[in-house]
């Protein structure tokens, strides 16, 4: 029982959280390897130290205290042969991590399969794995096993620089790795008559012997030990015998392992295999089936499958959080939103994604590291992509519709320029869209929006075009409300004071007026930029609806009442008053009958005159073309030539009957009015 004094508790018998000194065995008696080594390398916290780790592991006969120095030297958990069972520890590769260090520990059971009389299959196996990964073998010999070249540990160690040179033969530095090992010989129970520095050269006599007696490959026959090995020696005093010096020796050593400051550290940069903590468990897994399937054991194969399978574990990983990210968005774009900083919002998941992808995976292969992440920067472009083309989809609706809000609020008043207000307008269009496409498209990507942009310019260039012609008719249409302000009084001026020039003075009336408006037109239009062909068809509407408005004008006053009257009026002053404007009081001497037919005559000469626009002098008449037609309602037929008849022959004709009933029926009163006063 006192052999067994000083092993920590086992942590199956214990009730502790505390994980730190829980065991686990990698590959059990039927050779498997555990699923649960990435597991316990979390709750050891090693999985995310990446480089920041040793592996030791231990070779030597049975029942030599292996695991004893282990535990002491690690504080680990190893099971200790009970001494007075005398009973074999499990068969197996173990695992613990080194208390209070970052150094996992392995344990190697049964790895002497010479000394049990057993194949030598396991110890082959077992000595691949471990160099595989080890930075450190120590390899524990009683002091009374020195020298003896044909035993036990000699054949041990023929295996181990056998397996060695498999694996690391050939091995460049190109994957980052010296594939270098340091053997430490711990001698156990040194009596302390042999000095160490004899032990030592009688060991490397017989290391070399080993080496030189190794059939290597011809590319290799000139490879001495130490290109792959340093070698190093201590000694321990006799655990019982003298046990205080004993652990004060185990403590010295210790310190080699844990005192990086140390002159005499055993942990050095070189011996590192160089895979990262977090792929640790997946490596030695691979080298364990390489193994136990009797492949060869390509190294730079492995750390290639390694990275490939780390690599887009961790890049999946990075992924799953981008998207999520990535999916707070997609809604709201889909419905049509313009969402402030996509961009940068994208640019942040893109480069944390990345950061994360880099932070773990380029500790491995470089070459497979790369392409990774060349399939990742895919992967996250064409998701982000589809929220870029939505984005500036929706800011190219939102633009036009703020455009077209900005043409309304700047047209409205009186006092604008038309040019001014859509220039203004599509400035800020435009401004806004360019500016809000550009924060929305991440460096190093192939995305544009500049077709996007010639689009919504088109669409602008639309708009504006429509607005124009609004305008445009707005404008017509107020001219022409001024214009018919503006002609009618001459019309009636002249229409009430009949004479051979009455059309003269209209039609010169209504040359100044519609020349007017014109100016006024072309002034504006420029403010609108309107085009030539524009002008053309906008002057032509305008000039049309000048002369209907004449005609209206004229119609009204040539209504029938209005001209009955008109011609009442005229006969009544040529029969009723003499040449001085005097009312004439008929006496029967009077030629009633020679004034009637003269006033009469005189009369009825006005409805040539007002049934047709024609002046007299030619150069005055107005013409339009028949074709012209109104920007404001299009296809309207119009015939110039019968707008300048006011009466037809037969409403000529009509209006004279009128008239003449109306003529008789003074002729009658003045007639009566004679005989009347005779009657007096
Ligand atoms: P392992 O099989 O090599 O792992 O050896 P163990 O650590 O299980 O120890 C085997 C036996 O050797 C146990 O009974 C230990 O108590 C005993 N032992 C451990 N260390 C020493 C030592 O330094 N000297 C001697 N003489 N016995 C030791
Ligand atoms: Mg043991």
């Amino acid at each position: 029982a006192a052999l067994a004094n000083g092993t920590p508790p086992h942590p199956n018998g214990s009730a502790t959280l505390d994980s730190s000194n829980e065991r686990i065995q990698i590959v059990d008696e039927q050779k498997e390897f555990t699923a649960q080594l990435t597991p316990q390398l979390k709750k050891w916290g090693l999985h995310d130290v990446g480089f920041g780790y040793n592996i030791i592991s231990v070779f030597g006969s049975q029942s030599t205290g292996k695991s004893t120095l282990l535990n002491r030297l690690f504080g680990t958990t190893f099971d200790v042969m009970d001494e007075t069972k005398r009973q074999q520890t499990t068969k197996g590769i173990w695992m613990c991590r080194g208390k209070g260090t970052n150094v996992m520990v392995m344990d190697v059971e049964g790895t002497d399969g010479r000394e049990r009389g057993e194949d030598q299959d396991f110890e082959r196996k077992s000595a691949l794995f471990s160099l595989a990964s080890s930075e450190i073998l120590i390899v524990n010999l009683w002091e009374h096993q020195v020298g003896l070249y044909q035993g036990a540990n000699m054949g041990l160690l023929k295996t181990v620089f056998e397996v060695n040179l498999g694996l690391f033969g050939k091995q460049t530095s190109a994957d980052g790795t010296s594939g270098r090992t340091l053997l430490l010989f711990v001698i156990r129970d040194h009596i302390g008559v042999t000095p160490l520095a004899n032990l030592e050269a009688t060991l490397t006599a017989d290391l070399n012997r080993i080496w030189e007696g190794l059939s290597k490959p011809t590319e290799l026959k000139d490879k001495k030990l130490s290109d792959y090995f340093d070698l190093a020696f201590t000694a321990l005093p006799h655990k019982i015998l003298a046990a205080d010096k004993f652990e004060f020796e185990v403590q010295q050593l210790r310190k080699r392992f844990v005192d990086k400051s140390s002159p005499e550290y055993l942990f050095k940069p070189v011996y590192h295999k160089r895979i990262p903590a977090d792929g640790v468990a997946f490596y030695m897994e691979g080298i364990w089936e390489q193994v136990q399937t009797n492949k060869d054991l390509d190294l730079p194969t492995q750390q290639e499958l390694l990275a490939q399978f780390r690599c887009d574990e961790i890049s999946a990983a990075a992924l799953a959080e981008f998207n999520e990210q990535a999916k707070s968005q997609k809604r709201p774009v889909e419905a049509g939103k313009v969402i402030e900083g996509l961009g940068s919002m994208m640019r942040n998941w893109r480069k944390d994604a990345l950061v994360r992808y880099d932070r773990d995976a380029s500790r491995y292969h470089k070459g497979v590291y790369g392409r990774k992440r060349a399939d990742l920067i895919g992967a996250i472009e064409s998701t982000l992509s589809p929220l870029y083309l939505g984005q500036v989809k929706n800011l190219h609706k939102s633009c036009l519709v703020t455009f077209k809000k900005e043409m309304q609020d700047g047209l409205k008043g009186e006092e604008y320029n038309f040019a001014d207000v859509v220039l203004k307008a599509r400035q800020t269009c435009e401004t806004t869209f360019a500016n809000g496409a550009q924060e929305a498209t991440i460096e190093d990507t192939d995305w544009s929006w500049e077709d996007e942009m010639t689009l919504l310019q088109e669409e602008i260039g639309v708009v504006a075009d429509q607005c124009r012609k609004d305008e445009t008719k707005k404008m017509i249409n107020q001219i022409e409300r001024n214009l018919k302000k503006t002609i009618s009084e001459p019309v009636e001026l002249y229409l009430n004071k009949p004479s051979k020039g009455m059309w003269d003075e209209i039609l010169k009336a209504f040359r100044e007026v519609l020349e007017k408006a014109e100016t006024v037109y072309l002034a504006k239009a420029k403010s609108f930029n309107c085009t030539e062909e524009e002008n053309v068809t906008s002057l032509s509407s305008l000039r049309k609806r000048a002369w209907l408005a004449l005609r209206a004008k004229v119609d009204e006053q040539t209504s029938e009442q209005a001209f009955l009257t008109k011609l009442r009026n005229h006969f009544e002053e040529q029969f009723r008053y003499d040449e001085n404007g005097v009312p004439r009081v008929w006496k029967p001497a009077d030629d009633i009958d020679g004034a009637f037919k003269k006033a009469k005559d005189l009369t009825l000469e006005l409805v040539p005159l007002y049934s047709r626009i024609s002046p007299e002098d030619e150069s005055l008449q107005f013409s339009l073309p028949s074709e012209s037609s109104d920007l404001l309602n299009e296809g309207e037929e119009f015939d110039f030539p019968s707008t300048l008849v006011i009466f037809s022959e037969t409403k000529a004709l009509d209006l004279t009957n009128k008239f003449r009933k109306d003529a008789d029926a003074y002729y009658v009163e003045a007639k009566r009015s004679t005989v009347s006063s005779v009657a007096q």
